[in-house]
């Protein structure tokens, strides 16, 4: 079984819907950038759950980006992904940290960043702190917040596996009802293992044995970096000629490297030349 998906469903009777997402090899991707402390480990697994189940609560085409910035020994941990469910992201730290570290151990006094980038329209950003115990608390509260809608988030990290499930009243239908009240005290009772190991299908047979579900067909999320050597490339244009040249002379080459991927660009003398070369004859049109 593939186990990076994510499984959106519907209740025939309740104006409610749920999503469970899955994610084994696209986490690991994600880790395998840099040698993480576990509690960030899991920090970043809730953190990608959390983004795929947003992700797909939204109607649009674009990029998203999911960051929790704090005082604490993290300073960030970002998230970036799209309407096509690819995802990738990173986090900074300092100092040594307790495998058992929570949220506001983690972070000190923080917030969540939300920002939806449509490929055509205007950007959103939603902000909120981070005052609750968990990330799935603290994103809630942004349903909240932003949407009015009554949303119930669930997210499990373990370094191996992240998962988590959403359950939502429909858009349009914002009354707190009976029926959402019945399927939230259901769908609570999830455990990370269950979510780990089993196939979507036995999660939701597990927890709504006695509702009418209908799951639409499962979408695979992906790890992928958007970065490459051209876009390296032009980053390096914001910085004066001399200075590049000055690196150049001392080290014969210019390293870019990617801190979400460890892609590593390397530019000599020759790529920085054309660079400029090229920049000046397209940005003074004759
Ligand atoms: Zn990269």
């Amino acid at each position: 079984m593939s186990k990076d998906i994510l499984n959106r469903y519907l209740f025939d009777n309740a104006d409610v819907r749920g999503q469970v997402v899955q994610l084994e090899k696209s986490y690991q991707d994600v880790l395998s950038a840099h040698s993480y402390p576990v509690a960030i480990q899991r920090l970043l697994g809730e953190l990608m759950a959390a983004t795929s189940l947003l992700t797909a609560t939204l109607k649009f085409d674009g990029d998203i980006s999911v960051q929790v910035q704090g005082n604490g020994p993290v300073s960030l941990a970002v998230i970036n992904g799209n309407n096509l469910q690819q995802l990738r992201g990173v986090s900074r730290w300092e100092g040594d940290i307790a495998a058992d570290a929570d949220l506001a151990s983690l972070m000190g006094k923080g917030y969540m960043v939300i920002t939806l980038t449509p490929t055509n329209g205007e950007r959103y950003q939603g902000v909120v702190e981070l005052d609750k115990p968990t990330l799935a608390e603290c994103l809630e509260q942004y349903f909240i917040q932003s949407e009015q809608l009554p949303t119930t988030i669930r997210l499990f990290a373990n370094g191996q596996q992240a998962a988590g499930i959403l359950l939502q009243v429909l858009p349009g239908e914002n009354e707190q009802n009976d029926a959402y009240e019945h399927l939230e005290q259901l769908t609570v009772t999830i455990k990370a293992e269950e979510l780990f190991k089993l196939e979507a299908t036995e999660v939701l047979h597990r927890l709504y044995h006695q509702e009418a579900v209908r799951l639409f067909d499962p979408i695979e999320v992906t790890f992928n970096c958007t970065c490459s050597r051209e876009r390296s490339l032009q980053a390096l244009r914001t910085i004066p000629q001399e200075e590049l040249e000055a690196i150049l002379a001392e080290q014969g080459k210019i390293d870019m490297g990617c801190e979400y991927c460890n892609s590593n660009y390397s530019f000599d003398s020759i790529d920085i030349a054309a660079l400029f070369k090229n920049a000046s004859s397209t940005d003074t049109p004759q």
